[in-house]
C-alpha cells in the first residue's frame, strides 16, 4: 500500500487530522489497533473548547453535536461553601465551552471517514515504524483479514504519530532525540457516571478541606462526577453509598444547595500528570496530541489539545503538497510548543488551586482560598481563566 501520510491511531487526533487533510486533497491511511466498537466506547473527555465546536461545524460533522451538545457559558468556583460563577460569556468575548464526550466526537469522525470510503484499518497488530529519517519512510503492521493473518507494509511520504500516550510513535524515536519534561500528581480522580440529572446547569469546581469534587455531566439525565483520591484508590473500598456521602459533603453549601443523587452506572480511577516531550518531530515522523504531550484533565483540555495540534499538522503539510515548501513543517513542533506549554502552565494551576497535596500545610491551605478568593473577584483573574478555559486563540 501507499499513501501520503500514514496516521498512526484514529483518536480525536487521529481522526480530525484525517479529515483535515481530506479537505486539501492530501491522501491519508489511518491504523489503529482496536475495533471501532471500542474506541466509539471508550469514555474519556467531555468538554470541548469553542475552537473544537467550530471545527467540527467546518468539516461538516457537527450535526449531532448542534442537537446534543449542552453549551456552558461559564463554570462555578466553589469554595468556603459558597459558590462563585465565572461568567465566560462577558469575560470571553462571547465564547462558551460545549459539554459532549469524547466517543460521541469520535463516533462522528469515523462516520464521516467511512461515509467518504477513505481507508481506516482497525485491530492493526504489531505495528512498527520505519525509515523515518529517510524520505521514504513506511510502517508494517498485521491486519486481521476475516480468517487470515498477513504483514502489511505501508508506504508514505510522512508518518503522523497520533497513537496516545501508550503509542509506538514516540518510542520509535532513537534514544537522545527527545527531552522529556514531567511531573506526577500525589493523587487521582475517582470518576463515576450516574443515572441522575445533572444538579447544576454548569460545571462545579469544588475545593474543600476533605479533597477536590467536581461536578460535571453527559446529558440532561447523566452526570459526571469526580472526587480527588489516592492515585492507587482501591475502588472495592467505595461502594456507591459511600461515592455519594463524599460527594455530599464535598459540593455542600451554606444555601442549602441540593445533589441529586442516582444509580452509578461507571466508576474508575485516574491518574494524574503533567508530561511533555521536545521537539515533537523526528525525521518524517510528527507527534500529535497524548504522544507528545499529557495535562492532567482539571482545565479539561487533553483532547482540545490534540486538535489544535493537527490544525497545526494540517496547515504545514497543505503547504508542503500544493507549494513544495518546508518552513512550515520544520516549524511544526516549535509553533505546538507555545500552545502546548501555555495548556500546560493552565491545567497545572487549576490542579494545585483546588487539590489538596499530601504535604499541604494550613499555610497552603489559607492561600489557596486567598487566591480563589482573588480569582473570583478580580475581572483580571476571572478573565485569565476564562480565556484559558475556553480555548486560547489559534496561531
Ligand atoms: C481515562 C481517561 C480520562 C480522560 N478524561 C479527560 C477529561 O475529562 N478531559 C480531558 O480534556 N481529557 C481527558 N482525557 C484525555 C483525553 O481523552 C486525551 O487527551 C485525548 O484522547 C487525546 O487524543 P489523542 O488522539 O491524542 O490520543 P488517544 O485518544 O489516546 O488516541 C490514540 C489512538 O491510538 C491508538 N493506538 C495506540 N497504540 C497504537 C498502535 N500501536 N497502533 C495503532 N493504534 C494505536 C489507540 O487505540 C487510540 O485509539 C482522558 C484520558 C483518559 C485516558
Amino acid at each position: 500500500m501507499r499513501t501520503q501520510i500514514a496516521i498512526i491511531g484514529a483518536g480525536p487526533a487521529g481522526l480530525f487530522l484525517s479529515l483535515l487533510l481530506d479537505r486539501l486533497g492530501i491522501q491519508s491511511v489511518i491504523l489503529e489497533l482496536h475495533t471501532r466498537q471500542y474506541i466509539e466506547g471508550r469514555v474519556r473527555a467531555g468538554l470541548l473548547e469553542h475552537n473544537t465546536v467550530q471545527l467540527m461545524h467546518e468539516l461538516g460533522v457537527g450535526d449531532r453535536l448542534k442537537r446534543q451538545g449542552l453549551e456552558h457559558g461559564g463554570i462555578e468556583l466553589r469554595f468556603n461553601n459558597r459558590g462563585h460563577r465565572i461568567d465566560f460569556r462577558e469575560l470571553a468575548s462571547g465564547k462558551c465551552v460545549t459539554i459532549y464526550a469524547q466517543h460521541e466526537v469520535i463516533k462522528d469522525l469515523v462516520a464521516a471517514r467511512l461515509a467518504a470510503n477513505k481507508p481506516m484499518l482497525f485491530e492493526t497488530a504489531n505495528l512498527q515504524l520505519h525509515a523515518i529519517d529517510s524520505t521514504s519512510p513506511y510502517v508494517t503492521f498485521q491486519h486481521n483479514a476475516p480468517g487470515q493473518k498477513s504483514t502489511e507494509r505501508l508506504d508514505c511520504d510522512f508518518i503522523a504519530g497520533c497513537d496516545g500516550f501508550h503509542g509506538v510513535s514516540r518510542t520509535s524515536i532513537p534514544q537522545g532525540v527527545l527531552t522529556t519534561y514531567e511531573r506526577d500528581y500525589p493523587f487521582g480522580w475517582l470518576g463515576i457516571l450516574a443515572q441522575a440529572p445533572p444538579s447544576s446547569h454548569e460545571l462545579i469546581y469544588a475545593h474543600h478541606d476533605r479533597g477536590f469534587a467536581l461536578l460535571s455531566m453527559r446529558s440532561p439525565q447523566v452526570s459526571r462526577l469526580y472526587l480527588q483520591c489516592a492515585p492507587d484508590e482501591n475502588l472495592a473500598l467505595w461502594p456507591d453509598d459511600r461515592i455519594w456521602h463524599e460527594l455530599q459533603k464535598r459540593l455542600a453549601t451554606h444555601d442549602g444547595w441540593k445533589l441529586t443523587e442516582g444509580p452509578i452506572i461507571q466508576k474508575g480511577v485516574t491518574g494524574m500528570r503533567s508530561f511533555v516531550v521536545e521537539p515533537m518531530q523526528y525525521g518524517r515522523l510528527c507527534l500529535a496530541g497524548d504522544s507528545a504531550h499529557i495535562v492532567p484533565p482539571t482545565g479539561a483540555k487533553g483532547l482540545n489539545l490534540a486538535v489544535a495540534d493537527v490544525r497545526v499538522l494540517a496547515v504545514a503539510l497543505g503547504a508542503y503538497y500544493s507549494t513544495g515548501t518546508t518552513d512550515l513543517l520544520a516549524q511544526y513542533s516549535a509553533t505546538c510548543l507555545r500552545r502546548v506549554w501555555k495548556v500546560q502552565r493552565f491545567s497545572w494551576w487549576m490542579t494545585q488551586l483546588l487539590h489538596r497535596f499530601p504535604d499541604d500545610n494550613p499555610f497552603d491551605h489559607r492561600r489557596q482560598l486567598a487566591e480563589l478568593d482573588y480569582v473570583t473577584t478580580s475581572r483580571a483573574a476571572s478573565q485569565t481563566l476564562a480565556e484559558n478555559y475556553v480555548g486560547l486563540p489559534l496561531p
